[in-house]
């Protein structure tokens, strides 16, 4: 009998997740019904979301219910199948959870192609960050040629998409990352004009320097106290674009506001949040044009790939403390197996 190993929410937590807050379980491999098809789970995505969705309270999607299998977007193979649409070998992308074997019944499933791109990058750069990244600055940030755009989080999976689109698009860009590795990889591989280490220097002098006509578009990741130093440097009209605010997402006290706020109407500014799923009808036609600029060498993915299923409690945390460079993924399966 196969086994279909997972991981599964155990209490909601305080601060950062917990060993104790996750429960491993073991289930037969389940068989399709009539209209299901049954995936191998390849790789599995973690995104700072997952936090979210551990949370008890209204949000964009429910909480994650305890006792139920952790929520993941995840890359698969179809391995049996009672569904007319979807067959036997084919490689599909869909929220099939922590866990090996995944039961669907196609619903907000797509198919891909294994040929355009290894399968993580389905995960990262032509996957939900990529979405995130593609509609965010050019929809709601509205960045143009010859704009100063800004970006947190920049090593990481939507801001390294984010500042590499920029680039693309002619604008120049800033990006903000901890560290002098993940700066050096921002300016040196991505080509960013400047990248700031949050870690080593004072953001809003940096800004002021590396910024000299102001930032029209700041794109943040983080929130907290780069987001109020951003708030200083905005030029008039400026976008900012409410992504996430992975600085906040742990805290046991209330979420810290932007004291400089003011500054957006002082500046006749937008601050604008975003969520990617709203621009899921549209996700094709941004996937054909990133993986053009992927097979044309202007867009590079990176990602950070960690092996083993039982490691998701700990692997998950390595994005609440800065230890992935660009998209982290679990490798689940082998993809010949
Ligand atoms: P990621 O950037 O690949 O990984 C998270 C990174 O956040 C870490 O590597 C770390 O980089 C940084 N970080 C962690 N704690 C921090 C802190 N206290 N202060 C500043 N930076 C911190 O993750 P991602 O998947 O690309 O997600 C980035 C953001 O986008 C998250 O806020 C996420 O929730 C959001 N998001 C939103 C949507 C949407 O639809 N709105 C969709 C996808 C993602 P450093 O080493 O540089 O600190």
């Amino acid at each position: 009998m196969t086994i279909n190993h997972q991981i599964r929410l155990a209490a909601r937590p305080m601060g950062l997740p917990k060993d104790s807050d996750w429960q491993r379980t073991e289930e037969p491999m389940p068989e399709p019904a009539e209209g299901q098809f049954l995936v191998k789970v390849l790789y599995l995505s973690l995104d700072p979301a997952m936090r979210g969705w551990m949370n008890d309270g209204k949000s964009y999607i429910p909480p994650v219910g305890l006792g139920e299998v952790m929520r993941a977007g995840a890359v698969g193979k179809v391995i049996a199948s009672k569904h007319p649409k979807f067959s036997v070998g084919e490689v599909v992308v869909g929220t099939f959870g922590v866990q090996e074997y995944a039961l669907s019944d196609g619903r907000a499933v797509n198919k891909i192609d294994p040929g355009l791109a290894p399968l993580p990058v389905w995960l990262g750069t032509l996957g939900m960050p990529g979405m995130t990244a593609y509609f965010g600055l050019l929809e709601v940030g509205e960045a143009k040629a010859g704009e100063t755009v800004v970006v947190s989080g920049a090593a990481g999976a939507v801001g390294g998409v984010v500042g590499q689109i920029a680039k693309i698009k002619g604008c120049r860009v800033v990006g903000i990352a901890g560290g002098a590795d993940k700066c050096r990889y921002a300016v040196e591989e991505m080509g960013f004009d400047a990248c700031i280490d949050y870690k080593a220097e004072d953001v809003k002098t940096a800004l002021k320097q590396h910024c000299p006509k102001g930032i029209d578009v700041y794109f943040d990741n983080v929130g907290g106290d780069i987001l109020d130093a951003a708030l200083t440097q905005i030029t008039r009209g400026a976008r900012i674009v409410i992504c996430g605010a992975i600085s906040q997402y742990n805290n046991t006290t209330p979420v810290k506001g932007p004291s400089n706020y003011m500054s957006l109407l002082v500046n006749r500014a937008s601050m604008k949040g975003m969520v990617v799923f709203d621009y899921a009808d549209r996700y094709a036609i941004a996937g054909r044009e990133m993986a053009g600029w992927l097979v044309a060498g202007k867009l590079k993915s990176r990602e950070d790939i960690v092996e083993g299923l039982q490691t998701f409690p700990e692997t998950l945390l390595k994005l609440f403390k800065g230890e992935n460079t660009g998209k982290l993924v679990l490798k689940v399966a082998d993809d010949h197996e």
